[in-house]
């Protein structure tokens, strides 16, 4: 897969796609990361890319001339590409957009500044995604977090193949708890059924933590989602459970 990060500040883009996982994929050839600095597409000696909003009013515009030059030398050379300026009002983006954009073959990123880019510069059929409803400084760490959130489910990212598959959202649930050595630590165990070696019990306890987790953290998963009969044994198990704790 193909990605060009466009930004004022694309080091810091690149800087953290060059550790773990990301760094790793690049190094394997599942994901080719290009970045270009659009103060480099401006044409006068001060590099200026920014300019006063028409209509008044607070803060700075990223103009439109220098940021269009920066996306004809991104998509040069590029076959089909999807466009998407990283801005609070897009999409947002959740786990069924990320598998959407690991489909695309090439992907421009567009992390904008100030008070945002010009909206001349946005052509039919570009795309505006947002990584949540708060707003960022700069589109850089947006452009990261796709990137992120795409590359580690591409085929091959991860050392361990059923990461991404069991991760958080996969299956519609949130992620079980994990544990690691050693077997006690500051008085608190790991629950023992994790030490069994019983690999359908362990399976069985790890899917009722996580429909218990999500019942009790993000219902709205659940109410998208049907549940086998298995499932539904097992969460009512887990509610019968967590009443007899005394909660609510
Ligand atoms: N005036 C804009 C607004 O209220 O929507 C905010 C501009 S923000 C200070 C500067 C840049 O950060 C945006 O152009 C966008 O690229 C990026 N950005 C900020 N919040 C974002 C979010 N939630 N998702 C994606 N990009 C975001």
């Amino acid at each position: 897969m193909d990605i060009d990060v466009v930004a004022l500040f694309p080091d810091a883009v690149r800087a953290f796609c060059e550790v773990g996982v990301l760094g790793r994929a690049q190094e394997r050839g599942i994901v080719r990361l290009r970045y270009w600095d659009v103060r480099a597409f401006a044409d006068d000696a001060r590099q200026t890319v920014d300019d006063r909003p028409y209509g008044g009013g607070p803060g700075m515009v990223l103009m439109a001339e220098p940021l269009a030059r920066a996306l004809t030398a991104a998509k040069e050379g590029r076959g089909a590409v999807r466009t998407i300026y990283l801005s609070p009002s897009g999409r947002r983006l959740d786990e069924a957009g990320v598998r959407e954009l690991m489909g695309a073959g090439s992907l421009v990123l567009v992390a904008g500044r100030y008070e945002g880019i010009d909206e001349r510069v946005l052509e039919a059929g570009d795309e505006e995604w947002s990584i949540g409803d708060y707003v960022l400084s700069g589109g850089e760490v947006a452009a990261g977090v796709v990137i992120d959130a795409l590359v580690r489910q591409l085929p091959g990212a991860l050392g361990h193949e059923d990461s991404a598959r069991e991760d958080s959202f996969a299956h519609g649930l949130l992620d079980h708890p994990h544990y690691t050595r050693p077997e006690e630590w500051r008085g608190r165990e790991v629950p023992p059924v994790l030490l069994s070696g019983d690999h359908g019990r362990i399976r069985r306890w790890r899917l009722k933590a996580a429909l218990g987790r999500t019942w009790l953290r993000r219902p709205d998963l659940l109410a998208g989602r049907s549940l086998t009969s298995e499932e539904q044994g097992l969460l009512e198990e887990f509610q019968q459970e967590y009443r007899g704790q005394g909660h609510e």
